[in-house]
């Protein structure tokens, strides 16, 4: 297989009506896990939206927690907040006390602006709290943070 045929799972190929094609669900539904901050996805020219195949990995894994564990979106969001990326980041006393998402922690730490703390310049799409969470081992991965604190 030729190197420009190995394409890469973090590009951004499928519009919004594909991936909702793709997982038999509809746009709205996606629409709505978007706006919950489950997911984030590539904004192109305008209010278009690209997803890539790890995109659609990790929504499927959203579908399988509602379908099979019959989780609401609110608590897949909210367990999503529970993760303890400060531990990761490694933020100081001051960043945790000038942090939103410490401060609050309602929703998951990418879905807060952050002003001149850490996270002001990561892009949260690349960064390793985002991308790390498999959605379905999210409370083992808190577990295991949270016993090392
Ligand atoms: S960069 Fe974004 S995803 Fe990473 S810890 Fe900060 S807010 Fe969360």
């Amino acid at each position: 297989m030729k190197n420009s045929e190995i394409l890469d799972s973090t590009q951004p190929i499928y519009s919004i009506g594909s991936a909702a094609r793709l997982l038999t669900i509809s746009v709205h539904t996606i629409r709505m896990y978007e706006k919950a901050g489950l997911i984030i996805p590539h904004k192109v020219e305008g209010k278009n939206r690209l997803y890539s195949e790890l995109d659609i990995e990790r929504l499927r894994c959203i579908r399988r927690e509602i379908n099979n564990k019959k989780y609401s979106i609110s608590a897949i969001q909210r367990i999503l907040s529970f993760y303890p990326c400060w531990i990761e980041k490694q933020c100081s006393d001051n960043e945790r006390s000038q942090c939103s998402a410490y401060q609050n922690g309602t929703q998951p730490c990418w879905t807060y602006k952050h002003i001149d703390n850490i996270c002001s310049d990561i892009d949260c799409y690349s960064c390793s709290v985002y991308r790390d969470v498999e959605c379905d081992r999210i409370k083992e991965k808190i577990i295991k943070y949270t016993s090392k604190k």
